[in-house]
């Protein structure tokens, strides 16, 4: 389970979040490219824009459900 207290500070405020174990796989990118990004030097991913819509809300989801180290969290603002 993704660390609140553990998360990356380049996160856009809100309910998704990526905490430090992320092994910058890329799958979350690939799963929700409006709402995940990673950082310039391939070192982690990181929240770059919270869902707005339902497609981006389930993407988020999908993401979350296959991150391989279980670094993305979300947790109700
Ligand atoms: S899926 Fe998980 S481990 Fe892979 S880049 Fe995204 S947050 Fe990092």
């Amino acid at each position: 389970m993704a660390n609140r207290l553990e998360k990356y500070s380049d996160n856009i405020q809100g309910p998704y979040f990526v905490d430090m174990d992320c092994i910058a796989c890329d799958n979350c990118y690939y799963l929700a490219p409006n709402n995940f990004s990673l950082t310039l030097d391939f070192d982690h991913a990181y929240v770059m824009k919270q869902p707005i819509n339902p497609q981006e809300q389930e993407q988020c989801l999908e993401a979350l459900k296959a991150c391989p180290v279980d670094s993305i969290g979300y947790q109700k603002q």
